[in-house]
């Protein structure tokens, strides 16, 4: 490690180039700190990338709605590129027809048997959803929010499709952010107060780009990086901190054993002729007889003026990392990697940030409030090794 005079004379190494090491580089780069990003593919971005196809804005990983709580994240990605005020709305094609999802209490009359699901709910109304969370598995507590019939329907055949298990083996614990009835029939799916999609004319890539375009990040792409090729990186760069965005178990040559994840996989389509082939952004399909569990539409968001538009269907148990399998064994496994490279790495040096590294499913928020705390603990590494 390099002596530090002050941290503006500092250069930090960073191992991804996604919305977490982009965020990472931008603010280290407001105190005058340097940073090499490497990043494996060939353009920055990972996941939250967005794409042109025949001329149409579309994400090639499935749609990504900006929607936060955090104030402070909310304006630095304001001041990297505008947003326009998108709401999200999503339909799901359920009992025959395409309905609303979350469900909504004035959809249920269009549905078959839906004076027994109106008894079953209100059977079910006084129920506290979220302190059944701590009790029961996933299948246990939708079945106590809303009654069979609901849950076969709406909820059942999605959940297994997305997780390729039983939903009856699967936790409880995240059930309430991710499923309800929305006895108001509010249609939107998120509740926080800022929202929105990039008004750019490359969608969330404008959001990359800012975030580098400060003339204190090199960023070298093309580079897959592991713990074999890291210290010639680190030498290279003359680095005084490491940060780790990336997945540890691929990073270590899989030296501790693999992590488990559940993939996804979208597949794009240009549709000529058409200004949007669906009503809403994403419409899922929970029936086992499509391959494909939703399809996305991304010019609902983007609000583009253009003929033709792109639909990608997204399809389920691809060997890609995108949803991380919650157990104790997975949890220990990710601790223990951190463990590992701290002690390889250098433990005042190294720092791990971003859904991958951190074996988290986080969202767009999340990633950017948890680079700006790495950033901060990294600045005060720094002054302290000054
Ligand atoms: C299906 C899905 C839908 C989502 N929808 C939303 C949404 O609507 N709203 C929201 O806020 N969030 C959403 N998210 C979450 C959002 O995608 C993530 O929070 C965000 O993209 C994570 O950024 P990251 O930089 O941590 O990871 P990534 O985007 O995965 O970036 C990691 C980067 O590291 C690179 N890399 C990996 N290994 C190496 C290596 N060895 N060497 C060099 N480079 C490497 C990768 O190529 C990649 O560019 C969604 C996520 C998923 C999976």
């Amino acid at each position: 490690m390099s002596s530090i005079a002050n941290p503006s004379s500092a250069r930090v190494l960073i191992v991804g180039a996604g919305l977490t090491g982009c965020t990472l580089a931008h603010r280290l780069a407001q105190e005058g700190v340097e940073s090499v990003l490497l990043e494996r593919d060939a353009v920055p971005g990972g996941l939250i990338r967005s794409e042109h196809l025949n001329g149409v804005l579309y994400e090639p990983h499935g749609s990504h709605i900006f929607h936060t709580e955090d104030e402070e994240v909310w304006e630095l990605a304001n001041a990297m590129t505008p947003f326009r005020d998108y709401r999200h709305r999503v339909d799901i094609l359920a009992d025959g027809q395409i309905l609303n999802w979350p469900i909504l209490l004035s959809d249920i009359e269009r549905q078959s048997r839906s004076g027994e699901i109106l008894r079953q709910l209100a059977e079910r109304k006084d129920v506290d959803a979220a302190a059944r969370a701590q009790a029961a598995n996933f299948e246990d507590w939708c079945l106590e929010l809303m009654g069979p019939i609901l849950y076969e329907r709406f909820i059942k055949p999605y959940t297994e499709k997305q997780w390729g298990r039983p939903a009856r083996e699967l936790s409880a614990a995240w059930a309430p952010r991710r499923v309800s009835v929305r006895w108001d029939n509010d249609p939107y799916l998120f509740p926080d107060p800022y929202q929105g999609w990039p008004a750019g004319p490359n969608g969330y890539t404008d959001l990359i780009d800012g975030l580098l375009a400060n003339g204190r990040t090199t960023l070298l792409a093309g580079v897959d990086v592991t713990l074999d090729t890291l210290a010639a990186h680190a030498q290279e760069a003359e680095a005084d901190a490491i940060v780790l965005t990336c997945p540890l178990d691929v990073f270590s040559g899989f030296a501790l054993g693999e992590l488990e994840w559940r993939g996804i996989l979208v597949r794009n389509v240009h549709v000529p002729h058409v200004e949007h082939a669906q009503g809403a952004m994403v419409v899922n399909y929970p029936g086992a007889e499509f391959p494909f569990i939703r399809i996305h539409e991304t010019k609902h968001a983007s609000g583009q003026q253009c003929e033709g538009t792109v639909l990608g269907f997204e399809f389920t148990g691809a060997p890609t990392r995108y949803y991380p399998i919650e157990t104790e064994a997975n949890r220990r496994l990710n601790d223990a990697y951190q463990d590992h490279l701290r002690a390889e790495l250098g433990a005042e040096r190294t720092f791990f940030a971003g859904r991958l590294a951190n074996y988290l499913y986080i969202d767009m928020d999340d990633c950017m409030r948890q680079a700006l705390d790495a950033s901060e603990e990294i600045l005060a590494s720094l002054r302290v090794g000054a």
